[in-house]
Formats: C-alpha cells, sequence, structure tokens
C-alpha cells in the first residue's frame, strides 16, 4: 500500500484527537470566540497540538497548515485555557508542559506549498458545542493534489440514524486505492462505496446546518431539479463528506450565501472529504463543475461553491445550477 506509514501515524493521532475531543465533550464545553467572532473550544487547541505533535515526530521535514495558532493562547488572559488545553493533552500524552502545547500548536502555522498536511483539529465547532456533527480533517497534499485523508467523525454512524453513535467512525482514504471506514474503537477496516444510481432509498442531500454558511434555499431547488424529492439531512462539518462517500445520502451542496458572495472555502474544510469521497467512487467540483484547486494557498480562490455527489447526479446537478434563468 502507498504512504503506508503516512496513514498509520495519521490514523493514530486522529484516534487519540478524537478521544481527546470526546472528553472534552462529555464536560459540557465552553466556547471562546477568535478575532474573526468565530467560536473555537479547548478541544480545538487540543486536538491539533495532539496531530501536530505526531507530525512532528514522523515527519519534520513536512509543513503542517492547521486551522488555529496558539497567539492566544500564549496571552495571560487565557491562561486558564491553556492550562486546561493542557490537562486534556495529558490524558493523551502524560508528561507535557504548556510550552510543549503552544509550540505543537504552533507548529501547525506552516505554508501550503510542496508536500503539505492540512488539517481542521475540530471541523464544525458549531456543531461540537451544540452536541451534534463535528469532524477532525486531516489530509496530505503534494503539489495541490490530495493524497491520503485521514477523516475522524466522533459522532457518527453510517445508517445516519440517531441516538448519535457515540462510538465515531474513522474514513481512511489514499489517492488510487480506494476508502476505507472503521470505528473509533475497534480497527477492523470496511471499504465505503457512494451511492449506486438506482439506490433511490439513499437519494436524498446533505447541507450544513449553519444557514449562513450556504444558501439553503438554492441548495433545496437544485437537489429538487436534480430527481431529489426528500428533504435535505442538514450535518455540520465534513461528516457530510462521510455521508456521500458511504452512500447515505446521494449529494452534499454547500453554495454560496448571499450574505458572502465572495466567500472562499479553506482548504482545511474540504481537502480531506474530497479525496475521502472521490476514492469511494464519487464526484467533486465547485458550482461551475471546475475541480477544487488546492493549489493556491490556504483558500480555494479559484472555485466557488462546492458540489459532492456520488457521480451520477453530478452532471444533473451542475446543469440545473448552471441554466439560465
Ligand atoms: P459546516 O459545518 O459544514 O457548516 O462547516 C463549518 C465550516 O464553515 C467552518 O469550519 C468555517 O470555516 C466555514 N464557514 C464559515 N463561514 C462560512 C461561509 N460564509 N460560507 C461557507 N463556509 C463558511
Ligand atoms: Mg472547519
Amino acid at each position: 500500500m502507498a504512504y503506508e506509514k503516512e496513514v498509520e501515524v495519521g490514523v493514530e493521532a486522529v484516534l487519540s484527537a478524537a478521544k481527546l475531543c470526546q472528553s472534552v465533550r462529555a464536560n459540557i464545553p465552553d466556547s471562546i470566540e477568535k478575532e474573526d467572532r468565530s467560536p473555537v473550544t479547548i478541544a480545538d487547541f487540543g486536538s491539533q497540538a495532539v496531530i501536530c505533535r505526531a507530525l512532528a515526530q514522523a515527519f519534520p521535514n513536512d509543513p503542517v497548515v492547521g486551522e488555529e495558532d496558539a497567539a492566544a493562547l500564549r496571552s495571560s488572559k487565557m491562561s486558564e485555557q491553556l492550562t486546561q488545553v493542557t490537562e486534556y493533552v495529558k490524558q493523551q500524552i502524560p508528561s507535557v508542559s504548556t510550552d510543549d502545547v503552544t509550540q505543537w500548536i504552533d507548529h501547525g502555522n506552516g505554508e501550503a506549498s510542496g508536500r503539505f498536511w492540512t488539517l481542521d483539529p475540530i471541523d464544525g465547532t458549531k456543531g461540537f458545542l451544540r452536541g451534534d456533527q463535528y469532524a477532525i480533517a486531516l489530509a496530505l497534499l503534494e503539489e495541490g493534489d490530495v493524497k491520503v485523508a485521514i477523516l475522524g467523525c466522533p459522532a457518527l454512524s453510517l445508517d445516519l440514524a440517531p441516538p448519535l453513535d457515540e462510538q465515531g467512525l474513522l474514513f481512511i482514504a489514499v489517492r488510487g486505492e480506494g476508502t476505507r471506514v472503521r470505528s473509533l474503537s475497534k480497527d477492523d477496516y470496511n471499504a465505503v462505496r457512494v451511492a449506486a444510481p438506482d439506490d433511490d432509498e439513499h437519494l436524498r442531500f446533505v447541507e450544513s446546518v449553519e444557514a449562513a454558511h450556504g444558501d439553503q434555499s438554492l441548495q433545496n431547488a437544485i437537489a429538487k431539479k436534480a430527481g431529489i424529492k426528500s428533504d435535505s439531512l442538514r450535518m455540520d462539518s465534513q461528516a457530510k463528506y462521510g455521508a456521500v462517500a458511504s452512500g447515505a445520502a446521494a449529494l452534499y451542496l454547500r453554495l454560496p450565501s448571499p450574505k458572502k458572495p465572495d466567500y472562499r472555502e479553506n482548504i482545511w474544510d474540504h481537502a480531506a472529504g474530497v479525496i475521502v469521497v472521490e476514492e469511494a467512487g464519487g464526484r467533486t467540483s465547485d458550482m461551475y463543475g471546475k475541480p477544487l484547486d488546492f493549489s493556491v494557498g490556504e483558500k480555494l480562490f479559484q472555485n466557488q461553491g462546492v458540489v459532492v455527489s456520488n457521480g451520477s447526479l453530478h452532471e444533473a446537478v451542475l446543469a440545473a445550477l448552471n441554466e439560465p434563468s
């Protein structure tokens, strides 16, 4: 298997981060507001610390582009939070100091070029705080091509049925070698495939819970035009990619919100999910059908909107999106 060491290290790191997140969530976490007013929790920092440490040890020359950095955590007004983060990291890695933790978090300030990892330590922080879905999304890129992903979804079960299965799932994709899934607690791996074209039971679509993260009315209209009759399933985070990859849904739509028409997506919000779906037989593009271009920095500057499908639905969705109104 290609990228064997990357997968091994990535799986262990994401499993450890997932345990940390579950442990924080068991104690009803507080949110801290970032400068851009988006929420972050001590679990976001702890997860980034644990994963960056593992990557720094195993692949010291690989930059990591992570969502968080430790600048705010180092300030005296956040010393209590830094102590808390360190306590949670200690449950995974005994005998660490606050300095270790901030250094590992800042290992995620690498540059997005050549071969590098991108990490969203908690994707869907709002879902994490609400008790809904969230993901730990790690991907390895080489010259703009996503080669490996480990996508941890600690609150996801394959049939998507409530109550949430807190055992959770881990998706592993390697370019050219397919996508596998395992539970967080057992290392039995199974191949996953997107929904077949004639699978009417799973002819449904997923979109974000957060109305501000997309255009829900357009998303619903496009899904209908593409032949989907049921209402959307709203879900936070890249767990949506997991739902499409495993055939639990046939489509994921993320069209720019009318309030932020020029929004550009972050690479860490999509890189892992994209390969998980593509290697499961699905297709991804922007709303104009262009492949997502991960070669231009930390954001998808060349793309707008995201369309993720089982493949067979893709052309109908693009046609509906781009027909003259
Ligand atoms: P989701 O859980 O699918 O809503 O995605 C969560 C991600 O949405 C966060 O990690 C943010 O980076 C991203 N986000 C924030 N604002 C927007 C926006 N206006 N449009 C699309 N995504 C956004
Ligand atoms: Mg995110």
